[in-house]
């Protein structure tokens, strides 16, 4: 089966067409625009796949909560505006006639480590994933846990702090307000109005910055104060960390070090480990899509 798939984020689209056997043979990347909003996002993504008329299967990976059963956008912030109640599924299959399915980006790269990478060989794990906020997926038996209305693993809206920082959700104190990337950056300016990224904070670190890294090692606790909770409720044998700050090896041997001194003796044995395909797990959750289930 030929598949098309596509994961759309906040910042880039990435594309890909596989072979017969799911193999990718060609990928792209194009600028999201995602101020343009949802309908001008929708548009470009049916122009591009008009490019691949021998496809047999389309797989989407999006940003927002999805209703993956309907293939919907139950609900999608202001980084994509106008993007809430895209009926994503329903349009394509319509328009290309062919098979379509459609899945939550974190969900998705959750199911790329599952069946193409660091999560093989486990049948439970949690997938974070580190960026403008903080994303997460359950994997129970081999298969994602969705909750109630399809919504579960929503780990950066944790109370973290009682009464703390306002986030987007509505509520305080959330744990992306304190993890994430961007929390992170916040936090570097106050030190070094220079730092302006994830991958700069990096490298002025490297460099010798100790003030910097300081806030970087405060705010990796932070980040292993919200996995220790987690550890604790699902005991999983690993947790898969994912986004551009965690591919440094740095931040998951910290990360590593601090989960293991807020867990239980008993739950010591959870491994920390960094997502295999980085930002293209998506990608490869997305082809399983329509692989393995
Ligand atoms: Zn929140």
């Amino acid at each position: 089966m030929k598949i098309f798939a596509a994961d759309i984020g906040g910042t880039s689209i990435k594309i890909c067409v596989t072979d017969e056997n799911g193999n990718i043979v060609f990928f792209k990347e194009v600028e999201t625009e995602s101020k343009k909003g949802g309908p001008s996002i929708f548009k470009k993504l049916e122009d591009i796949i008009s490019e691949y008329p021998e496809i047999d299967a389309i797989s989407i990976s999006t940003a927002g909560q999805v209703n993956s059963e309907e293939g919907y956008i139950i609900y999608a912030n202001d980084n994509i505006p106008n993007y809430t109640g895209t009926r994503i599924k329903d349009r394509l299959e319509t328009k290309f006639n062919v098979h379509v399915k459609v899945e939550n980006d974190v969900n998705a790269a959750a199911l790329g480590e599952k069946f193409y990478g660091v999560g093989k060989q486990y049948g439970d794990f949690l997938f974070l994933t580190f960026g403008t906020g903080i994303g997460g997926a359950i994997v129970i038996d081999s298969k994602l846990h969705r909750g109630d209305t399809g919504t579960a693993g929503e780990f950066g809206h944790m109370n973290h702090y009682p009464n703390g920082i306002h986030c987007g959700c509505g509520k305080r104190g959330c744990y992306e307000q304190y993890g994430s990337t961007t929390a992170l950056v916040r936090e570097a300016k106050k030190v070094n109005p220079n730092c302006t990224n994830g991958r700069q904070l990096l490298e002025m670190i490297q460099g010798g910055d100790k003030r910097l890294f300081e806030v970087f090692d405060t705010w990796t606790n932070e980040v292993a104060i919200g996995i220790a909770s987690l550890i604790h409720i699902f005991n999983p044998p690993c947790v898969i960390l994912g986004g551009g700050i965690m591919e440094q090896d740095m931040s998951i041997k910290l990360v590593s070090e601090k989960v293991h001194q807020h867990i239980m003796d008993s739950y010591s044995d959870v491994k920390i480990l960094k997502s295999q395909f980085g930002n293209k797990a998506g990608l490869y959750g997305a082809i399983s899509l329509h692989k393995f289930s």
